[in-house]
């Protein structure tokens, strides 16, 4: 027995990665006379030779500038290249987009007392936490 098809969705999913095109323009954009700079410590972080190649100086990590998680695309004007490891900048940009994302939850109901409080209505159970009313003097 085959399984139904799962259903169309009116985009298909986006590829998490940047391609060689992309990765390509997002060095252009960044970069001032052949030299793209990462856009957190502003060093060099490739060059381009004579022949159109990028030679890159430092190792490149591909950040999206607005996270996946908060609706950021894969997109050239979504990318930015930053100096990945042993330097800094694209795993400090990372960590301060994981609270943005978990603040993102909890305040959509994904998590946080706001989805517990759903999961116990949805189970039939009273909630945990009862007003007291209003009370007179
Ligand atoms: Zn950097």
């Amino acid at each position: 027995m085959t399984r139904a098809p799962p259903p169309l969705s009116i985009e298909p999913r986006e590829k998490a990665r940047f391609s060689a095109a992309q990765r390509f323009a997002i060095l252009l954009r960044q970069s001032t006379d052949g030299i793209s700079r990462c856009e957190v410590c502003d060093e060099v972080i490739a060059v381009l030779s004579p022949d159109g190649h990028w030679m890159k100086q430092r190792p490149i990590e591909w950040d999206h500038e607005k996270a996946r998680a908060l609706g950021g695309r894969t997109h050239t004007e979504n990318g930015r290249a930053l100096c990945g490891h042993p330097f800094k900048c694209h795993k400090a940009k990372s960590a301060s987009d994981a609270a943005m994302i978990a603040k993102a939850d909890r305040m959509g109901g994904r998590t946080g007392q706001y989805a517990r409080q759903k999961e116990r209505k949805a189970r039939g159970l009273k909630p945990q936490i009862q007003g007291r009313g209003f009370r007179n003097g």
